[in-house]
């Protein structure tokens, strides 16, 4: 059994206060759950007030991106190391509007990867195609070499707490959300692509999340596949009674 990890990507959203607001009214409404991981990631600018609201909780803080190298000339970029120095544990890898407004490539989420990894943080690298790619029978391959880019020169030993998100570019934040069906299959691709590369026993624990709308009213049908190991949220998350509402599913 793979325990479900539920991430809230906040994105471009919430002030330092205002994230200690959400913190406030949340944290109440999950205590004692336990039945699956609960992940918050905010901007750079609000981990440290993130990390202090949930110390001793259980929820974890996650960054939404980071730098590969270990310092340098790179201005306004942040790496592993400085993200582990203020509590942070997850890390959100590719995510598609990094691909798709920041230049972000399939090597630079190989080298981010192998970045966190190394440093000891948690992983959850985006995959997911956008709707031309679906619409031309292109999901598999898309998925394909995504992973298989991403996982270049990754051991499987290394890759351990390695955590992928399947999110449809063309369901994210667009309230459309894939079938359950569909996440299931795109799932079963990912999964056959882990196994490729990492072994059969890595690819059984590894967990892969759905991303792309998912709303207190959808989180339940979702979550029960078994197929589908938690949710990478973006809209839903901003609103604690809603976030925690998809965390209980
Ligand atoms: C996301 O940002 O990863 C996401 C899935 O957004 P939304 O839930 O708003 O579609």
């Amino acid at each position: 059994m793979r325990k479900k990890l539920i991430a809230a990507n906040w994105k471009m959203y919430k002030t330092p206060d205002q994230a200690r607001d959400f913190f406030r009214d949340f944290l109440p409404l999950v205590k004692g759950h336990d039945r699956d991981e609960i992940v918050v990631c905010p901007t750079y600018l609000c981990l440290d007030d993130a990390v202090a609201a949930a110390k001793g909780s259980n929820v974890a803080i996650g960054a939404q991106n980071l730098h590969w190298e270990k310092e340098g000339a790179f201005t306004g970029e942040v790496n592993a190391a400085m993200l582990l120095a203020v509590g942070v544990t997850h890390v959100i890898i590719g995510h598609s509007e990094r691909r798709q407004y920041f230049g972000e490539t399939d090597d630079t989420v190989n080298l981010k990867l192998k970045s966190a990894l190394e440093a000891g943080l948690i992983p959850i690298v985006c995959v997911g195609e956008v709707l031309e790619e679906r619409e031309a029978s292109l999901t598999d391959d898309v998925l394909r070499r995504q992973c298989l880019r991403a996982f270049h020169k990754v051991s499987a030993k290394k890759a351990v707490r390695l955590v992928i998100a399947y999110e449809p570019v063309w369901a994210i934040g667009t309230g459309k959300t894939a079938t359950p069906q569909m996440a299931v299959d795109a799932h079963a691709i990912i999964r056959g692509e882990a196994s490729e590369c990492f072994g059969q026993e890595f690819a059984d624990k590894l967990r892969i999340l759905y991303g792309g709308s998912v709303k207190p009213e959808n989180a339940h049908t979702l979550m029960s596949e078994e197929e589908i190991d938690g949710a990478l949220v973006g809209g839903a998350s901003l609103d604690p009674k809603s976030f925690a509402a998809i965390v209980k599913y």
